[in-house]
């Protein structure tokens, strides 16, 4: 039978000395994880042999796992976990001789492993699906409340990544945290629902580490002069863009979709309404009626890209929308970096700030 469980009914330790820290030898810790996946579906990441951006690569990517000997601690993932509450492409509704019949199915309740920078992600998916408008959208809401969150470490700062820059390397918003050790696993449970999975193992004091410095730090410019519109920085976008999206498919904050009818060609009066990931940086996704389409170079979509997720969503909800999680750099075919970029408009806001003292 599939459960669906409220985010509200889960009871995160108030008192901090509550909160259970443990050592469990990897049997024990595999036992604990039996249990779990009788009540839970687990995602997390995996090694998928071969599967990696050339054939001799393997790629880490979020799946499901039935076994902790199955995650990958220590490696980051190539596409994030965000699928699992905004899936690639979602039936809304299906519709039938003027029958509206609603699509959504019941949730099996859902563990994800996740790092500091993508708990921090889902805060944004929250605001933008929740808290956005006076609306709250109930696809994502039935999917967000199945999801329970298992914090990973991050072994060393990985290459491209500026969490630390953007704030968003530590969080305390998880109900497990789990690290792999030479002969077991550390864990330290957060939300009390979990304490009767973990009935065996030593009592121990067990604190996450979580990355203090990127490897490159970044300034965030607080805000920008409306002349970096047209500065000539972006041309280079224009140039070396390919427009494939995959930025957007892999970052853990896009958000955008588009919405499709489709009719089931032997039946006309059948249909059904998807919901399919979009991308900014793609042809025709700001064409309007009138074949009006205002953002038709490639270096301004990036500039849309980039100045929404530093400048634009922070002046309407406070915080930046980049988590520094360095995907969008680390997929893209071009070598086009999110870091470099920012950090070019960094220079560019500092010397127009000098010129005009
Ligand atoms: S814009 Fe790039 S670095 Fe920022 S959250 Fe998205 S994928 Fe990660
Ligand atoms: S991944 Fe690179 S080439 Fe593809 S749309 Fe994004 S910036 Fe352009």
């Amino acid at each position: 039978m599939t459960k669906v469980h409220k985010l509200r009914e889960c009871k995160i330790y108030k008192d901090r000395a509550k909160m259970e820290g443990l050592k469990l030898n990897c049997d024990k810790a595999e036992g604990a994880f039996d249990r779990i996946i009788e009540d839970y579906k687990v995602v997390a990441p995996k090694r998928i042999a071969g599967k990696g951006r050339f054939s001799d690569m393997d790629l880490v990517s979020y799946d499901m796992v039935e076994s902790l000997s199955d995650i990958v601690f220590n490696d980051r993932t190539y596409f994030s976990a965000k699928s699992v509450f905004f899936p690639i492409r979602e039936t809304m509704f299906n519709y039938d001789k003027g029958c509206v019949e609603d699509a959504r199915i019941e949730e099996k309740l859902t563990i994800i492993f996740l790092r500091a920078c993508d708990i921090n992600a889902i805060n944004i998916f929250d605001t933008m699906f929740l808290k956005n408008g006076g609306y709250q959208d109930c696809y994502y809401k039935r999917r967000r409340e199945s999801v329970k969150i298992f914090l990973l470490e991050c072994p060393r700062p990985f290459a491209d990544c500026f969490c630390a820059s953007m704030g968003t390397n530590k969080t305390d918003n998880y109900s497990v945290f789990i690290r792999k050790e030479e002969n077991g696993y550390a864990i330290r449970i957060n939300d009390e629902a979990f304490m009767k999975y973990f009935s065996e193992g030593a009592k121990a004091k067990v604190e996450p580490h979580f990355i203090e410095d990127d490897l490159g730090a970044l300034n965030i410019p607080d805000s920008i002069d409306c002349s970096l519109f047209r500065n000539k920085m972006w041309e280079e976008y224009s140039q070396r863009c390919i427009a494939c999206g995959r930025c957007n498919t892999s970052c853990p904050t896009c958000t955008c979709f588009t919405v499709q009818d489709i009719t089931i060609e032997d039946n006309m009066q059948k249909s059904e309404r998807w919901r399919i990931w979009s991308s900014c940086q793609v042809k025709n996704f700001s064409l309007l009626a009138g074949d009006h389409d205002f953002r038709i170079l490639k270096g301004d979509r990036m500039r849309y890209k980039v100045l929404h997720k530093i400048i634009d969503f922070r002046k309407t909800f406070g915080f930046n929308m980049c988590v520094g999680c360095g995907r969008c750099d680390q997929v893209c075919p071009e070598y086009i970096g999110m870091a470099k970029c920012i950090k070019k408009i960094n220079e560019i806001c500092i010397a127009d700030r000098e010129e005009k003292l």
